[in-house]
């Protein structure tokens, strides 16, 4: 599956074990913290939430 970072637009690419999840996702391209809303593969909801490239990544 995959989302679109809402901060870079790069595409994240999750596997099958996000098809039904919930929760927060980082983008390894810009550091994006998201928080996503997955069901039965299919994005019901995408926030972004902040950036984390700073050194309080404590994830
Ligand atoms: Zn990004």
């Amino acid at each position: 599956m995959k989302i679109n970072c809402l901060s870079c637009g790069h595409t994240i690419d999750l596997d099958e074990t996000y098809s039904d999840y919930e929760g927060q996702v980082k983008c390894y391209t810009c550091s994006a913290l998201l928080e996503v809303k997955l069901e039965e593969s299919l994005v019901k909801a995408v926030k972004f939430l902040k950036l984390t490239r700073s050194a309080d990544d404590g994830i």
